[in-house]
């Protein structure tokens, strides 16, 4: 079985401002698409999952000679299967379940404490990578990770573990046609395109 192409669940301009169409269209129709490639590449004659988050949490059963490539590669294709996910249009996102606001509160202090400490981990990864909410034994975590590490793939690989239920893009191919060197501003119109509706069902099932 070969990995395959997620379609965007929303057109490419649903996003706009926040993230204009011909970014997401190179972003998904070649970046993703080129890692997926790559991925089936690597993993071709390989006895290996069917699904990509199953795939990259379990990189010590791919042999040596592949690895690289399919952290590299496998991580890409996860880390943006989920990523488009966690996208809505504006006003169509919905808000932070209670569930989930009560958590954010308790672990960062609220809301504002929480977008902060968020953005802080995306402004300050260095070169490329992702910033992450993600659920660790029960608890939310902020992190990053660099190139397309993900958190799945654990502590020792990313430095970050826990299940992520809220991720973004922070290499400059997702946002620098429109904000060129100004990734604080794309991190702050993001904001206003998360789909907290999926964030939210992503927080019970990592939470159970
Ligand atoms: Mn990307």
């Amino acid at each position: 079985m070969a990995f395959e192409l997620p379609n965007l669940p929303h057109p490419a301009d649903a996003l706009e401002p926040a993230i204009d169409a011909q970014t997401m269209q190179i972003h998904h129709g070649k970046h993703h698409a080129t890692y997926v490639s790559k991925l089936n590449e690597a993993v071709a004659g390989l006895d290996v999952p069917d699904d990509i988050d199953a795939l990259i949490a379990a990189l010590d059963k791919i042999p040596e000679a592949k690895r690289t490539a399919v952290r590299n590669n496998g991580g890409g294709h996860a880390n943006h299967s989920l990523f488009w996910k966690l996208l809505a249009p504006k006003g169509k996102g919905g808000t932070p379940s209670v569930k989930l606001a009560d958590a954010i509160k308790g672990g960062f202090g609220g809301m504002d404490a929480f977008k902060e400490a968020f953005a802080n981990a995306a402004v300050t990864r260095f070169g490329s990578g992702w910033a992450w909410l993600v659920v660790d034994g029960g608890k939310l975590k902020v992190g990053s990770t660099a190139n397309q590490d993900s958190p799945l793939m654990g502590q020792s690989i990313a430095g970050l573990a826990g299940t992520p239920i809220l991720g973004l893009d922070v290499w400059e191919h997702a946002y620098y046609l429109n904000y060129q060197n100004r990734r604080p501003d794309y991190i702050k119109a993001w904001w206003d395109v998360v789909n907290w509706t999926e964030v939210s069902q992503r927080f019970d099932q990592a939470s159970k």
